[in-house]
């Protein structure tokens, strides 16, 4: 007879003792069943916690998304601020440059290198297949349109702050008061007969007929470049007063500057007299710019607080 394996089990407590045969078949089906029996169990509780986990994954994510969308509204709110600030800073930029005779910034300039949000980011966007992503992307968008403005606006408020200190500058160099006060114009600029001469002459500036003696003031900032004697003129000066505007003074009785002296708009430079080629007292003023004489008349503004 085949001998079967045995299992005995003893009960501690009643000393008893039980006989349990057991053929192969019934071992191996014992094992086998808790082998499955062991695999399920785990293959449920792994599921169990991965499901679990992922939930509370999700629950988050969600979370964050709820929020992202509250922080993309505020966004796009303060993006809309900004827009309007900006087009405020635009229309005042038009108008200074309206002011100053300055070209207003072309539309197509101000929308010139807008290339939309960054390549790798829209790509990311797109393929995210984010609820919001065409939002996100629209607002991305419109910052590097805000960005490129504020830039553009930058330049050009230096610019027109430059230009503005320029104008301000050259104004002080322009010979706009009469430099003599109480004359009356004995001769005034363009062709006449030259009165000593006698023969048609161009005169390449105004005489300004008044008492010997009357302080003569400098009609704007400027550099003296001639203080002396020249020719006809008699006792002459020049002043160089930047930004190609030159004036001369003829015919002096007395000079009180020296070359390469800096003068002041309404600094005394000297008095009138008759030296040189005049007949009378009188001050012969000429006006030049780049080198061409033109009429001291178009230049005088009546500003008698200098005198
Ligand atoms: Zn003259």
């Amino acid at each position: 007879m085949k001998k079967k394996p045995l299992l005995i089990y003893m009960n501690p407590k009643t000393s008893g003792v039980k006989e349990f045969h057991l053929s192969i078949s019934k071992i191996v089906l014992m094992v086998v069943l808790s082998i499955l029996f062991i695999a399920f169990a785990l293959k449920y509780s792994v599921d169990f916690i991965v499901d679990f986990s992922q939930n509370s994954k999700i629950s988050n994510l969600k979370k964050e998304n709820d929020l992202l969308k509250t922080e993309l509204k505020g966004i796009a709110e303060q993006i809309t601020t900004l827009r309007s600030s900006i087009d405020h800073i635009e229309q005042r930029d038009d108008q200074i440059r309206t002011m100053l005779d300055l070209p207003a910034i072309n539309s197509d300039v101000r929308q010139v290198g807008i290339g939309g949000a960054d390549p790798d980011v829209s790509s990311l966007l797109s393929s995210a297949e984010l609820s919001f992503g065409g939002e996100l992307f629209d607002n991305l968008n419109l910052l590097k349109k805000l960005e490129r403005e504020i830039r553009l606006e930058k330049e050009s408020y230096q610019k027109l702050l430059t230009t503005v200190e320029r104008r301000q500058d050259s104004l002080r160099y322009l010979p706009a008061l009469k430099p003599v006060r109480n004359a009356y114009i004995s001769s005034p600029f363009g062709n006449r007969i030259h009165p000593i001469r006698k023969r048609l002459h161009f005169h390449k500036g105004i005489d300004l007929a008044t008492n010997r003696g009357t302080p003569i003031i400098a009609p704007a900032d400027g550099t003296i470049v001639m203080a002396g004697r020249n020719a006809g003129y008699g006792l002459y000066i020049s002043i160089d007063h930047k930004y190609g505007y030159e004036t001369s003074y003829g015919h002096l009785r007395k000079i009180y500057v020296r070359k390469g002296q800096r003068v002041k708009r309404g600094d005394k430079i000297g008095e009138v007299g008759s030296t040189g080629l005049a007949t009378s007292s009188h001050l012969h003023y000429e006006v030049r710019f780049d080198g061409k004489p033109l009429n001291p008349m178009d230049f005088f503004l009546d500003d008698e607080s200098h005198y």
